[in-house]
């Protein structure tokens, strides 16, 4: 049973003017679909073909680094669409609001750290809010791993991850990932992360 590019559920202008229509389309199709395609070569005929993703990241020190930069670009572009929505943006409320609150002070300074984490991760990676046990914390991982990976410095399920590889933002804000950064708060579905937040 192979893993499948997942259809978006809204076009690829819907997020727009925030992400171009174009960075979404090639981001998907060509990206997304590369990572997918290349983690089922990888896996081909071994003992993990038939995993769920999440078990194929908690054993990724076990893999061929195939398999963390392919399994890791599948799981986090899936996870990545779902958190946007073109009815996103503003703020979460109830639990997560409260969370949010408790562990970073205010949605204000939340915003800041997370922001931060996506502007200070040299070169390729992600931004992560996680939820690890009963805390909530901030990290960012390079290329494409994550909180999911037994390698993470910092381990938890990932709620809310923001892409910062070029490739999602270059076509519209060329070297001003800021500004990519910014916009991203516009996007966020927060009752996708919600719904993650109480999995
Ligand atoms: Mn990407």
């Amino acid at each position: 049973m192979a893993f499948e590019l997942p259809k978006l559920k809204y076009d690829y202008a819907a997020l727009e003017p925030h992400i171009d229509a174009l960075t979404m389309e090639i981001h998907h199709t060509k990206h997304h679909g590369a990572y997918t395609n290349n983690l089922n070569n990888a896996l081909k005929g071994g003992e993990w073909e038939n995993s769920k993703i999440e078990d194929i990241l908690a054993n990724i020190s076990k893999l061929p680094v195939a398999v963390r930069n392919n399994g890791g670009g599948y799981y986090n572009h899936n996870l990545f669409w779902e958190v946007m929505s073109p009815n996103g943006g503003g703020q979460p409320a109830g639990d997560l609001a409260d969370a949010i609150n408790q562990f970073f002070g205010s949605f204000v300074k939340f915003k800041e750290l997370f922001s931060n984490a996506a502007m200070t991760r040299f070169g390729s990676g992600w931004a992560w809010l996680v939820k690890s046990g009963n805390e909530l914390k901030i990290t960012s991982s390079p290329n494409q791993d994550n909180p999911l990976m037994d390698i993470a410095e910092v381990k938890g399920l990932p709620i809310l991850g923001l892409d910062v590889w070029e490739h999602a933002y270059y076509l519209k804000y060329q070297n001003r990932r800021n500004e990519y950064v910014d916009a991203f708060w516009n996007v966020i579905n927060w009752d996708e992360v919600t719904r993650r937040f109480k999995a």
